[in-house]
């Protein structure tokens, strides 16, 4: 079959280079942790930046805590694949009582060192029974973060990520090799749980280098999508890129005129260190910008619920 390169796609896809990339469930969290500390020194968000690298530290913790063999890997997983269906969807799988201990763990861990107002919310949530969690775990799952407070939203956020990136990580690498092949799949939803993509990394490094893929916001799991293609509508013309003015261009808003809206680009050959929701987060005033153009964002941020965080970075 000829290949066809797409516009702006600097190569072919290598051979080598795989459809979806699983996360390093051992280092992705910390790793983040240490990204937005570095992120928060002398930035305008520095306490919000700063509140959310201990949260990414203490979600390591409870990841760390899962084995990793609790997966259950007989859940439907050949099922759905056959059906070009994401391996484990957000939508009907079971919540695990695995996530309340992920929850838990976080909260516990960050309870001494949270402002006040922040240890109310904790709290709450440590007293709440577990059916009234699994009803807010349900809508951030299924995307209806418009229903979630947000103040307990990231809370639950990070657990659920832990639990789901838990599942993802679990997965045979076997099963993401052939996970290649529902090309029909919208990409606009991850191929492991088909939650929504938070921003999109264009990598320089290994057999991915060069090519962009989106980054899951509920699995961490990444999946290929050539460049210059609107994740939303997949149109290929009337994309444009705007980044902030007097930034390194690392991180810029891919937008498209035909469904109006854009997803954030990380370009890691500006920087090696760009963290999919780290970077995000620490660039709100790129969303901002777009906010004011009247174009919509694509994708979720699990960690910043619109009209919030938003009054309180002025
Ligand atoms: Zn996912
Ligand atoms: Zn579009």
């Amino acid at each position: 079959m000829t290949q066809i390169i797409q516009p702006g796609e600097i190569r072919p896809p290598a051979q080598e280079a795989p459809f979806v990339r699983s996360a390093d469930r051992k280092q992705v969290f910390r790793r983040r942790a240490d990204r937005l500390l570095q992120l928060a020194a002398g930035h305008p968000l520095e306490p919000f930046l700063m509140f959310m690298s201990s949260l990414a530290g203490a979600q390591q913790d409870a990841l760390d805590a899962i084995p990793e063999s609790s997966a259950d890997l007989a859940m439907g997983l050949a099922e759905h694949r056959k059906r070009g269906e994401p391996v484990y969807p957000v939508t009907d799988t079971p919540l695990d009582p695995l996530w309340h201990q992920a929850l838990h763990s976080i909260l516990a861990a960050i309870l001494d060192s949270s402002p006040e107002p922040t240890r109310k919310v904790i709290r709450g949530l440590q007293e709440m029974p577990a059916d009234e969690l699994d009803t807010l775990a349900r809508n951030l799952l299924v995307g209806e973060t418009a229903m979630a407070d947000p103040a307990k939203a990231p809370l639950l956020a990070a657990a659920l990520q832990v639990y789901r990136t838990h599942l993802a990580t679990s997965l045979p690498l076997e099963e993401f090799g052939s996970i290649r092949s529902e090309q029909e799949h919208h990409p606009g939803n991850c191929p492991v749980c088909g939650s929504r993509p938070d921003v999109g990394i264009v990598h320089a490094a290994g057999p991915e280098s060069g090519l962009r893929y989106l980054h899951c916001s509920m699995c961490e799991s990444e999946w290929h999508l050539v460049r210059v293609k609107c994740s939303n509508c997949e149109a290929t013309t009337g994309l444009s890129y705007l980044g902030l003015e007097g930034e390194d261009g690392s991180v810029k808003a891919e937008s498209c005129t035909e469904c109006n809206t854009y997803l954030k680009l990380l370009y890691r050959e500006k920087n090696h260190e760009l963290d999919p929701v780290a970077d995000d987060l620490a660039s709100l005033a790129l969303d901002l910008l777009m906010a004011e153009e009247n174009v919509l964002r694509n994708g979720s941020s699990l960690f910043f619920i619109p009209g919030e965080e938003s009054s309180s970075a002025n």
